[in-house]
């Protein structure tokens, strides 16, 4: 069972990722939890190089490669191996990160970016992609963390960002989970773990 969590800045994708997978280590599941850009070593030095494009002046094509090159590491050794030994995988972020924010935010094609991830992750789709939904003045306002760069892009970016994913999670309703990320922490939670119940095996 593989779980992505979505959305916008500060949605409160990585509070609702720990909170699921403490959930379901409380009950006993061989939980890995994960996260994008930067899981992995290799991650880890793709992530210093995505979060600094402004000063080196990344191509958006560019980072749209190193994104997918850092998703293509995180599946070959992280999520597959996980999921080969029967465990659960929660990811915050995972391909439609790329969708929204390469794609719809950076206007580059959204179907050459699909394709590209396609190929870099072998194929692997989330059996559920949870998407916390928040209006982007709401979510930057939540950011405790020094801006962090690409925070710092306009309105404009972000407001397409959030459509992206709400046109995705239309796109593919089978699969998504699309809450309002507004609502209290533990209903949220409550909701995300009703759900993932009905994935899991017995
Ligand atoms: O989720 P996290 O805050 O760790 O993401 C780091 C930054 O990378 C965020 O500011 C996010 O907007 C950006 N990002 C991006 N494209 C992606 C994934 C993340 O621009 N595909
Ligand atoms: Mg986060």
């Amino acid at each position: 069972v593989f779980v992505a969590f979505e959305g916008g800045e500060g949605a409160g994708k990585t509070t609702q990722a720990r909170l699921a997978s403490i959930w379901l280590r409380d009950h006993g599941y061989d939980v890995v939890s994960t996260h994008e850009p930067g899981a992995t070593k290799t991650g880890m030095r793709l992530r210093a190089l995505l979060l600094d494009r402004e000063t080196t002046g990344l191509s958006d094509r560019a980072e749209t490669l190193l994104y997918a090159a850092d998703r293509a590491d995180h599946v070959a050794n992280v999520i597959r191996p996980a999921m080969e030994r029967g465990a659960i995988v929660v990811s915050d972020r995972y391909i439609d990160s790329s969708l929204a924010y390469q794609g719809f935010g950076r206007r580059q094609e959204v179907e050459d970016i699909a394709r590209v991830n396609a190929w870099a992750t072998g194929g692997l789709i989330p059996d559920l992609t949870v998407l916390l939904e928040l209006p982007p003045e709401a979510g930057l306002g939540r950011l405790t963390s020094p801006a962090d760069r690409i925070e710092a892009e306009p309105n404009e970016f972000h407001e397409r960002v959030i459509a992206g994913f709400r046109a995705l999670a239309e796109a593919y309703p089978d699969r998504y989970l699309v809450l309002d990320a507004s609502r209290p922490q533990a209903e949220l939670s409550r909701a995300i773990q009703d759900r993932i119940r009905e994935l899991l095996p017995d």
